[in-house]
């Protein structure tokens, strides 16, 4: 089932289950408690980020062609970054190119786990078991400050820096280990990849994570990006004002944001 976060015509946010012609059953109870949903269905007005995340966890150079691509080395265990939850957009958000660092920001497709359940210390043989669903998500990132700053946490922390959706699918429908990514840059494809090239697969991350942290229900994982990204292309090409970014992940649907100046500075 597809899973969506939205204001319905009383300009209440809720959950509900996705209609094929777009429109929603609405959540009874608890998404992470055994959900049940309405019979009836109401409009779906505006999208909403499909969770709201106690904590952004993220995985960096978890595809051998990108590591190749940025000069980087091969990380020995999984390399883990946090992004505010104040960097969360909407799927037809407007992505901010930021005041404090317009000029380098880059494009990210990723596949992202929603945890369903409080997780510590699983297994990976069962660390899928504690998934709600997954989306598509933009870890956008500032490459100038990501450069400088030698840590992650301005570069890819900016308020826009995080769109996720348009949807969760359920994993009863979905293989994470086998999916067809791709970004489309006004477009033009960017990124075209498949999860099965993850040098870590799901499972392996969240079962790392797990002994790290305690995950909570609605914990999003961004599981890294494959080639293409803007900063390795020649020449290079950064997001500009007016751009359209598009993330698909095939089974999930089309993350589709505008880029903008921010206003002010
Ligand atoms: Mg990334």
């Amino acid at each position: 089932m597809k899973i969506v976060r939205f204001l319905s015509d009383d300009g209440r946010p809720r959950h509900g289950r996705l209609t094929e012609d777009g429109r929603a059953h609405p959540l009874i109870g608890d998404l992470f408690d055994h959900p049940t949903f309405a019979a009836e269905t109401m409009p779906v007005t505006t999208l909403l980020p499909p969770v709201e995340p106690p904590n952004i966890f993220a995985i960096g150079r978890n595809y051998r062609k990108h590591v190749e691509e940025t000069g980087a080395r091969l990380p020995e265990q999984p390399l883990v970054f946090l992004k505010p939850t104040t960097s969360l957009l909407a799927p037809a958000g407007t992505i901010l190119l930021p005041n404090a660092a317009p000029n380098e920001v880059d494009f990210e497709a990723e596949l992202a786990i929603v945890i369903g359940r409080v997780t510590r210390q699983v297994p990976a043989n069962r660390a899928l078991d504690a998934v709600l669903g997954y989306t598509c998500a933009n870890d956008v990132s500032a490459r100038d400050c990501q450069r400088n700053d030698k840590q992650w946490s301005r570069a890819k922390g900016f308020d826009t820096f995080c769109p996720i959706g348009p949807c969760l699918v359920t994993p009863d429908e979905f293989d994470p280990d086998r999916c067809a990514i791709r970004t489309r840059l006004n477009g033009e494809i960017m990124q075209e990849a498949n999860t099965e090239e993850m040098l870590r697969p799901c499972g392996e991350l969240i079962s790392f994570l797990s002994h790290q942290f305690t995950l909570l229900p609605g914990t999003l994982i961004l599981t890294g990006t494959p080639a293409g990204v803007g900063m390795a292309r020649q020449p290079p090409r950064f997001l500009r004002d007016g751009d359209q970014i598009e993330i698909e992940l095939d089974g999930i649907g089309i993350l589709r944001n505008r880029v903008s100046r921010e206003a002010g500075g």
